[in-house]
């Protein structure tokens, strides 16, 4: 283990161009804690999601997991190690239900080869484990068997927590998982990631600051590339690096 550290980032880098993205960046999440990034839009809060996962190689800097290097495993590796993440736009079949595409994402993390995939939509051992994982991300019972394409906003990214979390993850990353929803979905949502807190580490990418405010152990403040400051929501409440920079542009902070 480094430090206690389940995941700890070292001088990540990524440029884009001739923009920095991430620029030396440095995170510790701690095992079971609700750590969120925040900072403004092109902060470079997604590219790090995506370096953490794989899906972005980065320029430099590390990357370690439960203590190993993973700076260089490709992104289903590290999905089996238990990083599981969930995107800012959601990606769902939309003709298929909630329950269908959460059976898929069921079948997926049990690693069989395409060749030996069973009918998610008809197998009653994958529907199964589906509807206990779409009932944890919070959507009901009665919403199951509705297509994804025909699911109100919320109950999309609800079904999108169920497939992250398909992956028994140890860390969950979630690329602002209150975007575009209203305040009644954004309070369900918050309930639910209270929910989950201590059963997995969550590493929570978001603007919504009451969200942030009343969930996270931990809040690091990402300024151009680089992380500002570390801290509790009183003490990054407290900050006035961090307001000049960000908060001061946050409604009802
Ligand atoms: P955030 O999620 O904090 O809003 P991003 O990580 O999406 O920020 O973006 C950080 C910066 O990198 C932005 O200026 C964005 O325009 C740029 N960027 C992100 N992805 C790409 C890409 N694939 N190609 C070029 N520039 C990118
Ligand atoms: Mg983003």
């Amino acid at each position: 283990m480094s430090g206690g550290a389940l995941l700890r980032i070292e001088g990540l880098e990524k440029c884009f161009g001739g923009l920095r993205a991430t620029d030396g960046l440095d995170l510790d999440v701690l095992p079971g804690e609700l750590h969120a990034l925040i900072g403004p839009n092109g902060a470079g809060k997604s590219t790090a999601i995506g370096q953490i996962t794989g899906e972005i190689p980065p320029d430099a800097g590390r990357i370690l997991f439960d203590g190993q290097d993973i700076t260089r495993l490709p992104p289903a590796r590290r999905v089996r190690r238990g990083l599981s993440r969930s995107f800012q736009i959601v990606q769902l079949l939309d003709e298929e239900t909630a329950e269908a595409n959460a059976a898929l994402a069921v079948q997926a993390a049990q690693g069989h080869s395409f060749r030996f995939w069973r009918d998610a939509t008809r197998d009653e051992g994958l529907r199964a484990p589906a509807r206990a994982l779409l009932r944890r991300a919070g959507l009901p019972d009665a919403r199951h068997g509705i297509p994804a394409g025909d699911l109100a906003a919320g109950e999309r990214k609800q079904v999108e927590l169920a497939l992250a979390l398909a992956a028994s993850p140890r860390l969950l990353l979630l690329d602002e998982p209150m975007a575009g929803l209203g305040a009644s979905e954004s309070r369900a949502m918050t309930e639910t990631l209270r929910g989950l807190k201590g059963q997995v580490a969550i590493l929570l990418v978001e603007h919504d600051m009451e969200a942030v405010f009343a969930l996270a152990d931990r809040i690091s403040v990402l300024v151009y590339g680089r992380v500002i400051a570390t801290g509790t929501a009183a003490e990054i409440r407290a900050n006035a690096e961090v307001r000049a920079a960000y908060l001061a542009e946050e409604e009802g902070v």
